[in-house]
């Protein structure tokens, strides 16, 4: 396939483009809304474009993509939904993470959660959860929420289903990571899925009440009036609970905390 057209113009559609196009697409395929998507040149196609059109380009999914290509959807019905984008209509672009293999591991700030059911409690709500499989064969269930630093949500998790909010200032899906930015170079959320059975959350800048949680690489720092925890290299296995912050009742003493026995082994915590 050529590299350029008969313009010249290449086929790499510059970034400052491409986040145009996300955006007024509001991060998803803009017929059903669904977050895995591809640039599409639609008036004027690529062949005949002369250079790389924001209004000219829009987000299609794998399969509205191919059911353009091959006639099943008109062109018409494109331009339509770049008017009134599906993922605008709903609030959020979506998709599912594939969890059927085993349990879930959730690798964030450099601590590393193996069969965890709730890898990160704060105030009693799970921000993130992992549940058992509604039934034999059916895969295990993630649900969970992230905030930017304002506390408002970009990026829900309901039982696999991935919602990324269309209000979030760019919203990047690409090669299994989900990138949230608020200004040009500022990632509030980058989280990467390792198959078949790993979510890793590498940069994470979100507060959560009067939480505020920061994940750059390999440490998580969670920061409040009253405290000060910063953790990182953990490795907790089979807990029920990983990190569980300012619980508003008693931890029933079934649930083991990681947070406790981090605490016993005096990591960086001032409070
Ligand atoms: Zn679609």
């Amino acid at each position: 396939m050529a590299k350029v057209n008969k313009y010249g113009l290449s086929r790499t559609i510059p970034a400052d483009v491409r986040r145009k196009v996300r955006q007024q697409s509001g991060y998803g395929c803009v017929i059903c809304g669904m977050g895995v998507i591809q640039y599409e040149h639609v008036v004027p196609e690529y062949h005949e474009a002369k250079f790389h059109d924001p209004l000219a380009i829009t987000l299609l999914c794998p399969s509205c993509h191919s059911k353009v290509t091959t006639g099943f959807y008109s062109k018409q019905k494109v331009l339509q939904a770049m008017k009134l984008p599906a993922a605008k209509q709903t609030g959020f672009s979506k998709d599912f993470f594939d969890f059927c293999g085993p349990h879930p591991s959730i690798k964030i700030g450099g601590m590393t959660l193996v069969r965890c059911h709730s890898p990160v409690i704060i105030y009693d709500r799970p921000i993130l959860k992992i549940e058992s499989p509604k039934e034999l064969g059916a895969p295990f269930l993630l649900s969970g929420i992230f905030c930017d630093k304002e506390g408002k949500p970009t990026l829900e998790i309901v039982e696999n289903e991935w919602r990324a909010h269309s209000d979030s200032w760019d919203v990047e899906v690409s090669a299994g990571e989900i990138t949230v930015r608020d200004s040009p170079r500022n990632i509030v959320l980058k989280l990467k899925v390792l198959p078949p059975d790993v979510i890793l959350v590498e940069t994470l800048k979100m507060r959560f009440g009067f939480v505020d949680i920061n994940i750059n690489g390999e440490t998580i720092n969670l920061k409040s009036p009253m405290s000060d925890l910063t953790l990182s290299h953990c490795l907790a296995e089979d807990c029920r609970v990983g990190i569980s912050i300012y619980s508003l009742i008693s931890t029933p003493q079934i649930y083991p905390s990681l947070l406790t026995r981090l605490i016993r082994n005096t990591y960086s915590i001032t409070s």
